[in-house]
Order: structure tokens, then C-alpha cells, then sequence
């Protein structure tokens, strides 16, 4: 049986392996404005229960889970229509624009669902906190592809010494930082320090040229 790994994490890897790798093996989620407020945007939908509306049944914080793929995590919603379909809904910061990371987490919220109940899911939706809007997102053959890609990848670098939260990857496997404007907006920026630690950094090529024998 494979290792379960959390879905959030997915989100993790495809945003930027090494944020993943961080946070598995030192546990470090340094809160950034961009984490404050997605805690608050999360608030709501993480209150486990069901309400109904127009006949749709909207469940919060429902878990899921994949044997087939070593995940678990949970849908902030899903929604249940009278046809007995179903339609993720993952609420996220920010305006109405498209992240892969995002529509990945997504994919795979439906993967879980799709296993655990037999029900095919065609679409779900990510929800935009700031604009309010809702951004369809189908789930075709292309994006099961590298979504599950994705996930072989995120197991392949969770192999060795160390454990936490139930994961675990060894130190040997964190990838060198590389500095892109994502790195702008994660709060693990002050530990990561990818301008420093750049593999083509000075500081590192001076550290290299330091330690030449
Ligand atoms: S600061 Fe950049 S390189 Fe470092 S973990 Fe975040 S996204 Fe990755």
C-alpha cells in the first residue's frame, strides 16, 4: 500500500517542489499576509456540516481520500444536486485568474470522489475571495494526466529519514531554490531566502569557490 500523502501539499509541489519538501521535513508554514487570509477565507468552509439551498445540499468540509493514489484531505464544498451529481468547490484568496497549482488541487478533490463514490465528476469550481466569482474548471483527460503525474511526483521525493504530520522526505531531497515572482507571494520567503540560496546565487557560487580543494 502507498503512503497517504495531504492534498494541500499537491498544491504545494506544483506551486514550487521545494516549498513542499520545507514544509515536510521541518514543518515550517511561516504565516504571511497571504496565509492570515486564507485562513480567514477558509473559516466558513471549514466548519464540517451540510446546508441546503435550491435544492442543491452544500456539504462542508467533507473528507476524501484515495487508495489508488496515496491521498487524503478534505472539499471545502461539494456540492450534491437533485441528479445526484456532484461539483467541488475549493475557495481560494485572491481575484478571478487561473493558477495551475489551484486547478490541480482541484482535479484531485475529484479523483478522490470519484473513487469514493462511483460518480463520474466532469467540472467543479474554484471560488475567488476577492472578486467573489466562481471560475469553472473541466476536468479533461489533459489535466487528469498531469494531475496524477504530479501526485507520482510528489511520492517519489517522500522516501526517506525523517517524518512529521505523517510524511515522510528526507533532507536529501529538498530542491535547490529557484528565485521566480511566485516566490513574491509564498510565506515561506524569510526561511527560504531564494535570492541567497539560489543554486546560481553568488553567495553560493562564493561559497563554492570557498570550499574548492
Ligand atoms: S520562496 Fe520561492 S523557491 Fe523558496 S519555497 Fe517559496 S516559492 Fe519556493
Amino acid at each position: 500500500m502507498i503512503e497517504t500523502l495531504p492534498l494541500s501539499l499537491l498544491n504545494d509541489y506544483i506551486y514550487c517542489p521545494r516549498r513542499a519538501a520545507l514544509k515536510v521535513t521541518e514543518g515550517w508554514r511561516s504565516a504571511n499576509e497571504h496565509t492570515h487570509r486564507g485562513d480567514i477565507v477558509h473559516e466558513h468552509a471549514d466548519l464540517p456540516g451540510y446546508e441546503v439551498a435550491k435544492g442543491v445540499t452544500l456539504l462542508r468540509a467533507l473528507p476524501v481520500w484515495s487508495e489508488r493514489l496515496g491521498l487524503n484531505g478534505k472539499c471545502d464544498i461539494v456540492e450534491q444536486h437533485p441528479d445526484g451529481s456532484l461539483f467541488p468547490v475549493e475557495f481560494k484568496l485572491g481575484k478571478r485568474r487561473q493558477w495551475g497549482n489551484d486547478d490541480a488541487q482541484l482535479c484531485a478533490q475529484a479523483l478522490c470522489l470519484e473513487e469514493m463514490t462511483g460518480i463520474a465528476i466532469p467540472r467543479g469550481a474554484i471560488f475567488h475571495a476577492d472578486s467573489k466569482r466562481r471560475r469553472e474548471v473541466e476536468f479533461t483527460p489533459g489535466l487528469r494526466l498531469s494531475t496524477e503525474s504530479a501526485i507520482q511526483a510528489l511520492h517519489s521525493f517522500s522516501i526517506s529519514n525523517g517524518e512529521r504530520d505523517g510524511v515522510r522526505c528526507g533532507d536529501a531531497a529538498i530542491p535547490p531554490a529557484v528565485f521566480k515572482p511566485a516566490c513574491e507571494e509564498c510565506s515561506l520567503f524569510e526561511i527560504c531566502l531564494p535570492k541567497a540560496t539560489a543554486v546560481d546565487s553568488r553567495a553560493a557560487r562564493l561559497s563554492r569557490d570557498l570550499f574548492k580543494t
